[in-house]
């Protein structure tokens, strides 16, 4: 066994005898004398092979190369003056080394360590090379603390972990299912979990009245940046319980988490409606950490002699005509930049930008002609404009200008680089809509089995009993209260376009649990990588993976997913068609 870590050595151990373990990070011959850089979990530690000290731990290191792994023994020491290297932990010692074994040698390495330009495909194909340095380390250490942080809290307030199966059926969270084709039951198939959803509401059918897991979710969707096939989440329900108490449990959990990650936050979070971060952030996650806050001004814009804006601004349902003050964007912004924003929210369907300049003289810009100075004077008001000030405007069908504007409210944070970053800002959205239309069909916005507030409510106005917690502008976790009474979920599905017998195929074992005495119940589920990527300013979810997938899905270290025998196939009654062999050959 090693005696200390690299780096758990300092001055205060000159003269003592250890025994390190590790990767030799660099080697350097000065003059006869060996120096090697050797790595552990911890950082480096310089060891000193003085062939006038020992001789045969000198010829060991003469051959030491990169990456070899040495076992060595020797005597902490102080460097000589003028040779303490101030950027290293351990810069004012080194080892003189009485022995030096080598473990195991290692070939020339496919990559330097620690080279952050060396391809990804590359890096995750020795992904355990990527893993060897502190840093990565460092990142595993605090998802570690994390998880254990994760669990002792739920411990602490009662509930049960409880393992849920991986071999299922589909559950929808909307996503593409990964299927697992049965050897037993030819030419039929599992599917992989999109998340433990209806077994975690079957427990609390089953009595256990507080569940927790940190599960395995599986859903096979268009991979974008911070997305990956498999990710975990850590997935609570109770029940009996109200939102406010599903929100105070996630609350002491992530308190506990940040906590044991070195950070201190301070639940309550604030709490918004979806309506209003809509309306304000044009986003169901806003990011409260800048302001930029959108203002209504479609009844200004109604009497305007323009017939386009007054004309968008006559159907408040439909449409919207939101204003985004940047304050002193007049001075901030050249005449190209602005014109570069029209172009940036072009591409997210505007049909335009519109904007005034808030000069001395008042309000400036080709719009202004439109408007009656009392109209002006009013928008001056409204957007609390000061001179330097500039004001866009986005006008047009609702769902397109909030999510234009939303994103023109992340992009001109950015560009105007205000966005703090060393601050932890949550916000729980509440109160959604119970649906959404997605390519002309209703859908469920957070899930079928969430309780809406009143089933008899119009559908487009109808909400749910469902919320999001949301930090620095990203979705860390959603849940809702359930339906626990079956007229009602059969209602949802009906609104839903799922058939009886559909739904009795796919969810019957639902439906019967909730006639057999099932407790009213709700939960949430956080993503965890999500969370462990912004704990540690982490720019890629595949940072915080210990294997992760690439965009396309694949696992360069493993080759998979890969071909298999025609044996294998053949048990599994499947025959590929000739077109799909060809294709991924
Ligand atoms: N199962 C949901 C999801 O994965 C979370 C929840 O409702 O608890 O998004």
């Amino acid at each position: 066994m090693r005696s200390h870590y690299c780096t758990n050595l300092s001055e205060k151990d000159v003269g003592l005898e250890v025994e390190v373990c590790g990767w030799a990070n660099s080697y350097r011959d000065h003059g006869g004398i060996v120096f090697i850089d050797l790595r552990d979990k911890t950082g480096l530690l310089q060891l000193v092979c003085d062939p006038e000290h020992n001789k045969s731990a000198h010829e060991v290191a003469s051959n030491v190369r990169d990456e070899f792994v040495l076992r060595a023994k020797g005597k902490v020491r102080l460097r000589g003056e003028g040779l303490e290297n101030p950027k290293l932990k351990t810069g004012k010692i080194e080892i003189i080394i009485d022995e030096l074994i080598v473990e195991n040698a290692a070939r020339a390495l496919p990559f330097v360590i620690n080279d952050e330009n060396v391809n990804e495909e590359i890096r995750l194909k020795y992904r355990y090379l990527d893993l060897r340095t502190p840093k990565a380390y460092e990142t595993f250490k605090l998802r570690s603390k994390a998880t254990v942080a994760v669990r002792n809290t739920l411990d602490e307030l009662g509930f049960l972990e409880v393992e849920t199966p991986v071999l299922t059926k589909a559950t929808p969270e909307g996503a593409r299912d990964y299927l697992v084709p049965s050897r037993v039951h030819n030419g039929e198939f599992y599917a992989l979990p999109q998340s433990p959803q209806l077994f975690k509401q079957l427990l609390m059918c089953g009595g256990f009245d507080k569940y927790f897991q940190i599960a395995k979710c599986f859903r096979d969707e268009d991979l974008r940046a911070d997305r990956q096939p498999e990710f975990t989440q850590i997935d609570v329900e109770m029940s009996f319980c109200t939102q406010e108490e599903v929100i105070k449990v996630t609350e002491k959990m992530l308190k506990n988490v940040f906590k044991a990650c070195g950070f201190d936050i301070n639940p309550p979070f604030e709490q918004m409606t979806y309506k209003h971060a809509m309306e304000t952030y044009g986003s169901d996650k806003p990011d409260l950490r800048y302001g930029l806050e959108m203002v209504d001004v479609a009844d200004i814009f109604s009497r305007s002699t323009n017939e386009i804006f007054s004309s968008i601004a006559s159907d408040t349902k439909k449409n919207r005509i939101k204003a985004l003050k940047v304050p002193n964007g007049d001075n901030i912004f050249s005449k190209r930049q602005m014109k570069g924003f029209e172009d940036y929210v072009r591409k997210f369907g505007a049909q335009g930008l519109g904007f005034f300049q808030m000069k001395e003289e008042g309000l400036k810009g080709p719009l202004v002609k439109f408007f009656s100075e009392e109209d002006l004077a009013e928008i001056v008001s409204r957007c609390e404009l000061k001179t330097g000030d500039v004001v866009f405007f986005g006008a047009g069908k609702k769902s397109v200008v909030l999510d234009y504007m939303g994103r023109f409210r992340i992009y001109l944070a950015e560009q105007m680089n205000i966005i703090p970053q060393d601050e932890f800002r949550f916000v729980w959205v509440v109160d959604f809509e119970m649906f959404e239309v997605e390519e002309g069909k209703l859908k469920a916005l957070h899930h079928p089995f969430t309780m809406p507030k009143d089933i008899n409510a119009d559908v487009e106005d109808m909400e749910s009993i469902a919320y999001d917690i949301v930090l620095n502008g990203v979705e860390l976790g959603g849940g809702s209260i359930r339906i626990h009474k079956k007229e009602i979920q059969e209602k949802v599905f009906k609104l839903l376009n799922i058939s009886d017998e559909e739904a009795n195929e796919k969810f019957g074992f639902l439906l019967d649990a909730l006639e057999l005495g099932a407790p009213p119940h709700g939960g949430i589920a956080l993503g965890l990588d999500r969370l462990i990527m912004l704990l540690t300013n982490s720019k890629s979810i595949r940072d915080v993976i210990a294997f992760p997938k690439t965009q396309r899905a694949t696992c360069p270290l493993t080759q998979a997913p890969s071909i298999v025998s025609n044996e294998q196939m053949r048990e599994l009654g499947i025959r590929l068609r000739e077109k799909t062999i060809k294709e991924n050959r």
